[in-house]
């Protein structure tokens, strides 16, 4: 039989960079061939072939209530048949900021974009502004969108290609970007002591989701808030993965801890190409056309992303929504834990709400450092066999997983049975 993936991955690097319009899409850390993905549906992907996957990427995020759900698709159409973009402002967008503003109380005002990577951009422009300080910092292995500044040491493809800062990003650029160790508090006293006036802000992932998951330290987090406090630089938390992905109010909702601005983005989105940044007003209204940093868009707002990401908003809202997410999450991540011990293979897993990070390490690792000590040689062997099996993972030991709404417990049992038959290849 031709394999169909194979035939379309062939025309695609004809012309496409790669095959792929994201690289690790290119299936290029862990070999092979990508799988041509024709349609998806709750926790399943069929690829070119007509084979079926259990899906534990999730669109990379977005996809927390499972694929095509009906009520995003439906609020898609409904929203297409009245036109798709005006370049106006629209109700939907109203209703969407009202609903993020009630949602995460550190956002008072909230404008939108329609990515994560606008929107990273933008904050850090409007933290900028707001100091009048040139100088941001941002942690190793955290990945904040590929804007100049922030593809220093990032996350995501570019950790996983070997390339953490890109080429083409001029020294002038990234000179302003000061990279620290993750979850070291001490380094970044330090930075504040030596130059703490001249800080804009502070940028994380609270929960590091693009250098496999790596969960804050305690203390972690309140001690960038402390610092940001008392140099005057703002803090912003990242939540373009942990928003709407590991509980109703994302981080700042577990930790308590309220950033000055906060990013948003794939689960806001449904699907659909919506982000957004926002926070407390004094700032907030630094933005144009209220203040002097600008930031535009032809497509922000979109009607029919904005519709998605309503429908998508008020399914995770749903009561018991995150309990059933976080605990079908922690079946499978426990099992997984169980099916390596059995085969008496080194790994570890953890889980945070509906995202979850595997390590091929004895134990969980808290910095970027210990992540870069896994395994990556028999993470590539899981991968397939497991792919080989139907159970369709990031193709990166570097990435976070996600778990849906729609994922039964039958769908996690089978991939921890077939998880049990992967492990035992593997060898001690
Ligand atoms: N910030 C974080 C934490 C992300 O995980 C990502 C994407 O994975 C981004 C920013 C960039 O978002 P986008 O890919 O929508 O530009």
């Amino acid at each position: 039989m031709t394999d169909r993936n194979e035939a379309w991955f062939e025309r695609a690097r004809r012309v496409i960079p790669g095959g792929v319009n994201s690289p690790v899409r290119a299936f290029r850390s862990v070999g092979g061939t990508p799988r041509f993905i024709r349609r998806a549906q709750g926790a399943y992907l069929w690829d070119e072939n007509g084979t079926r996957y259990i899906d534990y990427v999730g669109a990379w995020g977005p996809a927390i209530a499972g694929h095509a759900h009906p009520k995003i698709v439906e609020a898609v159409q409904r929203a297409a048949a009245d036109g798709l973009s005006f370049g106006a402002p629209t109700a939907l967008e109203v209703e969407m900021a009202e609903r993020l503003t009630a949602l995460l109380p550190s956002l008072e005002l909230v404008r939108l974009v329609s990515s994560g990577t606008e929107a990273t951009m933008s904050a850090i422009r409007l933290a900028r502004g707001y100091t009048g300080r040139a100088c941001i910092v941002k942690f190793e292995g955290c990945y904040h969108g590929h804007a100049d500044a922030l593809l220093v040491k990032a996350g995501s493809g570019a950790l996983t290609f070997g390339h953490p800062s890109s080429a083409g990003v001029p020294e002038g650029a990234a000179r302003d970007t000061l990279v620290l160790p993750y979850n070291d508090l001490a380094a970044v006293e330090a930075a504040f002591a030596e130059c703490g006036d001249e800080i804009a802000a502070v940028i994380v992932e609270p929960a590091a989701g693009n250098m496999n998951l790596v969960k804050p330290r305690p203390g972690f987090l309140e001690g960038l808030r402390a610092l940001c406090d008392r140099h005057g630089a703002v803090l912003i938390f990242d939540e373009v993965m942990t928003g709407f992905r590991v509980g109703l109010q994302g981080m700042q909702g577990r930790t308590g801890i309220r950033p000055d601005l906060t990013t948003l983005g794939k689960v806001i989105g449904g699907g659909m190409p919506v982000a957004a940044f926002g926070g407390r007003r004094e700032i907030m209204e630094c933005v144009a056309p209220l203040g002097p940093v600008y930031q535009a868009g032809t497509l922000s707002g979109s009607p029919v992303a904005v519709a998605a990401g309503l429908a998508s908003l008020e399914l995770v809202a749903q009561p018991g929504f995150y309990e059933r997410l976080e605990a079908l999450t922690a079946r499978l991540v426990s099992g997984l834990q169980r099916a390596a011990e059995e085969a008496g293979v080194p790994f570890a897993a953890d889980s945070l709400g509906g995202m979850f990070g595997l390590y091929f390490a004895p134990q969980v690792p808290g910095s970027y450092a210990e992540v870069m000590a896994c395994d990556v040689e028999r993470f590539k062997r899981f991968f397939h066999a497991m792919l080989a099996a139907g159970h369709h993972f990031a193709p990166s030991a570097f990435e976070a997983g996600f778990v849906s709404a729609a994922h039964t417990k039958a769908d996690i049992d089978a991939t921890v049975e077939a998880a049990h038959r992967a492990f035992a290849t593997l060898g001690h």
